[in-house]
């Protein structure tokens, strides 16, 4: 199994978090959870285990502080352990936040009232494969490298591989609805999952799917798929599998503009054609990584499978990048992107500097997509202390894509947490304004959680009667993607 890789090293000083004390466990609790499963309580292991990757409580944990600190780290085992966790929860009112490999980078896996953090990484490994079908039965603390080693043994792969693959597990890819930089040809999880076994917070244990294409009333499995945590823990992930590809190609291509590149790859994903990789840059980000000079936009390709399809799709990518007024680059700037694509050691290098730096994805139309590129960067930019707001696409549908835009500001000291507000505010509104959506894979947590109304206009209200129908204690995962929660207000922003 892979070594956990954590959150980057910093000493918190503190035992209590940013948020102000947490509420006190009721007496006998947590003898009741020892008697359950592994349980943490070391003060300095705890606090550490209540932070994940969110920017902002990066700069916090700079200055010794997680945004809030668990009572207690829960380790369960077996489904059966994370039943009687649940159970101990709902009935004495303690919050209880999952967390898999706390890659995430919205929050969404820090304890927001304390409680109890449920570490779900002791759940390791992959269960059974059926290689005739392409099944894979895994359990929700694989992480990225587990799972492809173990399958590639059997002549197969998932095909997802998110940035944070190294530090990232199954479970979490579902609770967040991530995205692998390969998704234009293996989808984004909810396509790839094929079924899930979840644990409600009344400890019943449910089992969804399973089979291909189901009429059985409304699809359960994507009911939890992107729930963050508060509808339900999931304990079991069956994942859809394929041959591993026989065959793979590259391609590079500059454009004039990003419009002549955005274009290019709606026509491309119109004609059918899905490359696996389809990753265009605007003329800054082509010039900090892709081999730019800073004068055009930087399109990179690469399909993988059976040999004929590949063929045809780079066939369909070029005659299109040709017509859109692309002209070919050397294709060893795919390369290139290979061996740098999952280093963010810069960025973070900037937070210790100080800097205000994030990413903001989101999804939208191909009707839409221009005047967000556009209005995102201006809105940003216009923000006091914003140094720099780029963007580049890099997952595209049928229907439209997903813009990941880059920024940074360098706030004095004091005011870098209006700033980083400012900024989401900013970029996040202008998307909404313009018809994208909230986010396309890194999800909401507690980042997002204030702009949810306004993303589901009355279909939060369907969301939070579903979620108080499966948690009426309200104890899975409180203070997150804008619903009600019994225990206040999170302190923040
Ligand atoms: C450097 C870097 C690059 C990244 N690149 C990508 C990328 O390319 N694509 C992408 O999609 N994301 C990316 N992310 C974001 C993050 O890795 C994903 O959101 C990932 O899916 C989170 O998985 P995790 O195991 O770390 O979950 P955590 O961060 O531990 O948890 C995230 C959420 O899922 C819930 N959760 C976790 N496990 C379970 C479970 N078993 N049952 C119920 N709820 C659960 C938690 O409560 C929380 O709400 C990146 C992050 C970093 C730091």
């Amino acid at each position: 199994m892979t070594p956990r890789q954590p959150t980057p090293p910093i000493e918190l000083t503190g035992t209590a978090g940013r948020w102000g004390a947490a509420r006190p466990l009721p007496d006998g609790f947590a003898a009741t959870l020892v008697g359950v499963c592994d349980v943490i309580t070391d003060v300095g292991a705890v606090a550490d285990a209540s932070r994940d990757w969110w920017p902002l409580a990066m700069h916090w944990a700079l200055a010794g502080q997680a945004p809030q600190v668990a009572a207690v780290v829960a380790r369960p085992a077996s489904t059966e352990q994370v039943a009687a966790v649940l159970r101990a929860c709902t009935a004495a009112g303690v919050p209880v936040t999952p967390a898999g490999g706390r890659s995430g980078v919205v929050g969404a896996s820090v304890p927001a009232f304390g409680g109890v953090l449920l570490d779900l990484t002791a759940l390791q490994g992959i269960v059974s494969v059926d290689a005739v079908s392409g099944l894979v039965e895994v359990l929700p603390g694989t992480f990225g490298p587990d799972l492809e080693d173990e399958l590639r043994g059997h002549g197969l792969t998932v095909g997802h591989y998110p940035q944070s693959f190294d530090i990232a597990t199954v479970g979490g890819w579902v609770a967040c609805r991530g995205a692998g930089q390969y998704s234009t040809r293996y989808g984004k999880i909810e396509a790839i999952v094929a079924g899930l076994e979840v644990v409600l917070a009344d400890g019943t244990v449910v089992r969804t799917g399973g089979t291909p294409a189901a009429a059985q009333g409304p699809d359960l499995t994507q009911l939890f798929v992107g729930s963050e945590g508060t509808l339900g823990v999931v304990t079991k992930v069956w994942l859809k599998a394929h041959p591993l590809p026989p065959s793979e190609q590259r391609a590079a291509f500059a454009f004039p503009t990003f419009q002549d590149g955005l274009e290019a790859c709606r026509r491309i994903l119109r004609r059918g054609a899905t490359p696996a990789v389809l990753r265009l840059y605007d003329a800054p980000e082509s010039q900090r990584g892709q081999g730019g000079d800073g004068t055009y936009c930087v399109l990179l390709v690469l399909d993988e499978g059976d040999e004929t399809l590949v063929a045809a799709t780079m066939a369909v990518v070029a005659e299109e990048a040709a017509a859109c007024g692309g002209s070919d680059l050397p294709r060893d700037l795919v390369e290139r992107w290979m061996h740098h694509r999952n280093d963010t050691s810069a960025l973070q290098a900037l937070t210790r500097k100080g800097f205000v730096v994030d990413t903001m994805e989101i999804a939208a139309p191909w009707a839409a997509l221009p005047q967000i590129f556009d209005d995102v960067r201006a809105a940003m930019m216009a923000v006091p202390h914003a140094r720099a707001a780029t963007c580049h696409l890099s997952h595209s549908y049928l229907d439209g894509a997903c813009l990941y835009f880059t920024f940074a500001a360098t706030p004095p000291p004091e005011a870098v947490d209006e700033t980083y507000v400012a900024l989401w505010d900013a970029g996040q509104r202008a998307v909404l304004a313009a018809g994208g959506n909230l986010s396309h894979h890194h999800g909401v947590g507690v980042n997002r959680a204030r702009f949810m109304a306004e993303a589901l206009g009355p279909g939060m209200g369907v969301f939070q009667a579903v979620k108080d129908a499966l948690d009426p204690a309200g104890v899975l995962n409180p203070g997150k993607m804008g619903l009600r929660s019994p225990f206040g207000e999170v302190a923040w922003p």
